[in-house]
């Protein structure tokens, strides 16, 4: 890999120490973690002792207040283990940047140290059962009553839904149909009303949880509403390029990480007398990938120092998280099939790897509604 000028020594030596715990206490665990469908809950806190959960928190929140570099290089490194049970891009970079941006004082006092600790993990509530790409048809309401919210709908496909402490709820305050009347809730998942349902049954990502959630007459201090009332859809389209870089970066890591076990297994596997790389195709198909994921490790640099800036636009994240998610998919895929019958056996870690790819085109944001945004601003 071509030296990344992004990162220093300090980073290097961040980076190093997160290796070293998920050696330890990450990959050990990955068999039983995709087995049980659920990651052990002790982790987070584990996570937070070793200060990888909100780098960028503030320091008063409790966090390193570092920028995002340190939160993708935690990013990465769980990719490089071939883990996708670890769900921080949902906690560190939605819900807690959520939190610090349109909470109140005392809710910012009150969770943010927690999220960073790890003694509360965070969950993003938007998608329900009729539609997740158009967010504006969300069903969800949230009534004004005195001094409270009262909230009534469902939400499905919520990562985290069965750890979560606290959840951000995305729910209609106002009358029109469209963009303009929903706003965004910090909602505690103990509250009365707030009630799971079914842990989901996924084709990869197993160790990590999604969930149904359901909303009964769930009273919120007004409070707990992020910001104003009906500014919710602005709050998102502001949070989105963050978001949106995070599953980029999750994505590029671990196409890296499918070439790099492939390589080790085309150079010892045989047919025909030969090794598997010595085949002018499996040459070529490697020599191609390599190139693809060069060219895309310069793009997600170039990417994170725009986002540290603050000038990766909302058209700029799209097109990250598009193409890094397919490049990961067309990886995982070629990769595959250069492991034959053996690609598609559970016990190989590529065939994990493939399935976990694939929801990545899916979540945050469908390729194709990325390609919707980078078109509005063509
Ligand atoms: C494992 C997993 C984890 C998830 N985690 C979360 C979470 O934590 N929180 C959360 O809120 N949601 C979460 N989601 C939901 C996810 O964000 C949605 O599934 C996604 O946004 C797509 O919405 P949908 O499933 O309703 O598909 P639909 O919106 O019904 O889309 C179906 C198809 O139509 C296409 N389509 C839709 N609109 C257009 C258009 N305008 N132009 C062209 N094509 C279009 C889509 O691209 C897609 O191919 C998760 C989903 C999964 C599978």
């Amino acid at each position: 890999m071509i030296e990344r000028s992004l990162y220093d020594d300090t980073h290097g030596l961040f980076r190093e120490a997160v290796r070293r715990f998920f050696a330890a206490e990450l990959i050990p665990n990955i068999p039983r973690w995709e087995e049980e469908r659920q990651m052990d809950k002790s982790f987070w806190r584990r996570c937070g002792e070793q200060g990888l959960l909100c780098p960028d928190m503030p320091e008063h929140y409790g966090g390193s207040g570092q920028d995002f570099r340190y939160n993708a290089i935690v990013l990465e490194e769980t990719s490089f283990t071939g883990s996708s049970s670890p769900t921080f891009g949902v906690h560190s970079d939605i819900v807690a940047h959520y939190t610090l941006k349109y909470a109140s004082e005392a809710m910012r006092r009150h969770w943010l140290p927690r999220m960073v600790s790890g003694e509360a993990i965070g969950a993003i509530c938007m998608s329900e059962p009729d539609g997740g790409s158009d967010l504006q048809r969300i069903r969800t309401t949230a009534r004004r009553e005195g001094e409270h919210y009262r909230i009534n709908g469902a939400k499905t496909f919520i990562t985290n839904g069965i750890v979560a402490d606290v959840a951000i709820v995305a729910a209609k305050t106002g009358g029109s149909e469209g963009s303009k009347s929903i706003s965004l809730f910090l909602v505690e998942t103990d509250r009365p009303g707030y009630t799971l349902g079914r842990k989901l049954e996924k084709v990869g990502q197993q160790s990590s949880d999604v969930a149904e959630i359901f909303l009964q007459d769930v009273m919120v201090p007004v409070d707990q509403l992020l910001g104003a009332e009906n500014q919710g859809f602005v709050y998102m389209m502001q949070e989105l390029p963050q978001e949106r870089l995070s599953i980029a970066v999750t994505a590029q890591a671990a196409a890296q990480h499918a070439f790099d076990i492939t390589l080790e297994y085309v150079k010892q596997r045989r047919a025909f007398g030969k090794t598997l790389l010595e085949f002018q195709n499996t040459r070529f198909v490697m020599a191609d990938l390599k190139a693809k994921l060069q060219v895309g490790w310069a793009h997600l640099d170039a990417c994170i120092m725009a986002l540290v800036k603050r000038q990766l636009t909302t058209a700029e994240a799209a097109a990250a998280k598009l193409w890094h998610t397919e490049l990961r998919c067309e990886v995982a895929d070629a990769c595959v099939q250069l492991f034959g019958g053996y690609g598609y056996m559970n016990e190989y870690e590529i065939s994990r790897l493939w399935k976990d790819a694939r929801v990545q085109r899916i979540y945050g944001g469908t390729s194709e509604i990325m390609k919707e945004l980078i078109s509005r601003g063509l």
